[in-house]
């Protein structure tokens, strides 16, 4: 089962990710993160389908997602 992981000190409050959701999953924090940025959570993990548009959206990298054990980064390189 999909996973999705935000690191939310990587993250920068755009909103990209949430925008990008098919399923609604992700949803803007009510805080603010160690860069006093507001960021990206999951709300409702149960929706994700494991699409990943999040993880391509997402221009901070700041989205990963763990697959029956292991943690896959996009665009990490
Ligand atoms: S993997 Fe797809 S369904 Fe799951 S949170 Fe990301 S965009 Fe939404
Ligand atoms: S796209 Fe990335 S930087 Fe933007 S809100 Fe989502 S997790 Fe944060």
């Amino acid at each position: 089962m999909a996973q999705v992981v935000i690191d939310r000190d990587r993250c920068k409050g755009c909103g990209l990710c949430v925008q990008a959701c098919p399923q609604n999953v992700l949803a803007m924090a009510r805080e603010l993160n160690a860069k006093a940025n507001v960021f990206a959570r999951v709300g409702e993990p149960r929706h994700c389908i494991g699409c990943r548009l999040c993880c391509i959206a997402c221009p901070d990298v700041a989205i990963a997602m763990r697959v029956t054990g292991t943690l896959y980064h996009y665009f990490a390189y």
